[in-house]
């Protein structure tokens, strides 16, 4: 909104504008007019003032440019700024637009560490619950393609993990950059896993299986 529109929103009169302008008005609504020789009052103020001696009239903007012999602009921001109205100033002066951080090599790392191990952790967990709940009962049971999963990739995690935590930085490093393309890929195996159709992936067999990193149940059957 603009300083006009704000100003009309306010519902500032040029009655209140004259009175900040030191205009005494009287229990009629008259005032001595500032703009010609008057005696009398001849100001008729109220939303909008009207001098019956010289003519002059307008609204409160129209009344603080022509007293102060300002632009209807400047008139427009003094009034906002004498009253507290706060508008928006189109023509420049916006907020400078915020800078993007800059992220140091060192805080590019540990914030992909970071999500390494929330993802490899999370995995795990999925892994430990799979072994549990999806365990053959009987010999002759099928096995469930996440028991399978959870048979095969546990381990594999734990060890991924235990290099995050144990492990010194340089091979952490290694780690986070080698396997980041692996990290996504359980990232979005989760979010399988929370949609609910995790047991849907072992039917996709060889779709998302590059063999040795293959997460997917789907290598499996
Ligand atoms: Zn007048």
């Amino acid at each position: 909104m603009d300083v006009f529109e704000a100003i009309r929103e306010s519902g500032i009169t040029a009655r209140q504008a004259a009175e900040r302008c030191g205009i005494k008005i009287n229990r009629g609504g008259m005032a001595v007019c500032p703009f010609h020789k008057d005696k009398n009052p001849s100001m008729k103020i109220d939303s909008r003032y009207y001098c019956f001696g010289c003519g002059e009239k307008g609204d409160a903007i129209d009344f603080v440019a022509k007293f102060y012999g300002l632009g209807k602009k400047e008139a427009a921001v003094q009034i906002a700024s004498d009253f507290g109205i706060s508008f928006e100033d189109k023509r420049g002066r916006k907020p400078p637009p915020k800078r993007k951080r800059r992220l140091s090599p060192e805080q590019r790392f540990e914030r992909a560490e970071k999500k390494c191990f929330r993802v490899l952790s999370d995995y795990l967990c999925r892994l430990r619950e799979w072994k549990e709940r999806y365990a053959p009962h009987t010999a002759e049971e099928e096995w469930n393609p996440l028991f399978c999963e959870a048979l095969e990739k546990k381990e594999y995690i734990e060890y991924l993990l235990d290099i995050l935590l144990y492990a010194p930085l340089s091979e952490r490093v290694e780690l986070v950059a080698g396997y980041g393309e692996e990290v996504l890929r359980i990232e979005r195996r989760l979010e399988q896993c929370a949609a609910g159709t995790e047991g849907s992936i072992g039917k996709d067999n060889g779709q998302d299986g590059e063999s040795g990193t293959g997460i997917t149940a789907g290598n499996m059957v």
